[in-house]
């Protein structure tokens, strides 16, 4: 089969077309043949190298694709060849405690389709049958490659970490990336006011069109905290939707209001920040990490999505062969929304 592989750690050229052996599914795996896959920047990640991600080379990227169910190994059952499914970008085993608890992004085994195993640059991706969901009819391929991951995470950290309620605060930092746009989807979906910090001046009227409320148009020394704390009285924002990290977190904290929560799922400016102690106990303030999510809230992300209660913002779609170029559109951050590749006909 057809795939966009790496044999070496690197930049965008690394992702060279190729002929690879044709998968055929074990005990409980299902083999999907791929309309379309979704750029993370996990990807970025797995093929430039290091040693959080350590992969056998050739190996094939990408953690969210739709497409067909084309065969089904040996115990499969509940699962009929020719349904049009997503598949869920988690894999976890199934039996440990985190995953018998629900928690299973935390299951010792767990890790997300294309940072270990092959995932879905390819005609066909194999994957346990736990790992397909099939789509409506009137729900396109294209759509559906969209969220897995970005939406995913930004459900898990909103309403799985943060519990928003409607009619809440809440404050998207770095609003213009992926997982901050479907973070606005869905608070604006729950019934929250949005308020949103991005340093894009193009991106301004892009996140006005979701629905945002307030966006802030951060300049360099400019201070985002202070705007909060006018528009909303004095009182703050009740959740921050962070993951720019120390660039943005000390303002993010300040943004707060009493038993403010601020929730997080990335490190993009470092890895380390500083924490106002005095005022996180003096104004009962939680501080949240969130890894992607569950199954379960993949199902109750996905029923939104089904129900047609927000549509995934797609940015631009590449053909298959040209993942290197869609490589360094996602490197050059000028996309709002999700970035695809096109895989069938
Ligand atoms: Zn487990």
């Amino acid at each position: 089969m057809k795939a966009i592989t790496i044999s070496q750690h690197g930049g965008p050229e690394v992702l060279v077309q190729t002929e690879i052996p044709h998968p055929v599914p074990k005990e409980n795996q299902v083999l999907v043949r791929l309309e379309y896959a979704a750029l993370n920047h996990l990807d970025i990640w797995v093929r430039a190298g290091g040693p959080a991600y350590p992969v056998p080379l050739p190996h094939v990227l990408g953690a969210d694709g739709t497409g067909v169910v084309e065969e089904a190994g040996p115990d499969v059952e509940g699962i009929t060849v020719g349904t049009r499914v997503v598949v869920l970008p988690g894999l976890a085993c199934g039996m440990c405690e985190f995953c018998r608890r629900g928690m299973d992004n935390q299951c010792h085994q767990f890790e997300i389709l294309g940072a270990k195993r092959h995932g879905t640059y390819a005609e066909y991706v194999l994957v346990p049958d736990q790992n397909v969901l099939a789509i409506p009819d009137k729900l396109g391929f294209e759509t559906a490659a969209a969220y897995p991951v970005s939406y995913l995470t930004a459900w898990h950290m909103l309403m799985g970490r943060a519990k928003l309620q409607p009619k809440e605060k809440v404050l998207i930092v770095g609003a213009g990336s992926g997982v901050s746009v479907a973070g606005a989807q869905i608070a604006k979906a729950m019934g929250a006011y949005v308020y949103a910090v991005t340093t894009k001046e193009e991106k301004v009227p892009k996140i006005k069109s979701l629905g945002v409320e307030h966006v802030f148009l951060q300049a360099e020394k400019s201070d985002f905290s202070k705007w909060v704390f006018e528009l909303t009285k004095g009182k703050g924002v009740e959740i921050v939707f962070e993951h720019v990290g120390p660039a943005t977190w000390e303002k993010s904290f300040r943004s707060l209001s009493k038993y403010g929560r601020l929730v997080t799922c990335g490190a993009t400016t470092g890895p380390k920040v500083n924490l106002e102690l005095r005022s996180m106990f003096g104004k009962d303030i939680s501080i949240l990490g969130a890894r992607m999510g569950t199954q379960k809230e993949f199902m109750e992300l996905s029923n939104l999505i089904f129900e047609d209660k927000f549509k995934p913002i797609i940015d631009k779609t590449f053909p298959l062969a040209e993942a290197a170029e869609a490589h360094k559109y996602l490197e050059s951050g000028q996309q709002f929304g999700k970035i695809l590749l096109k895989i069938g006909k």
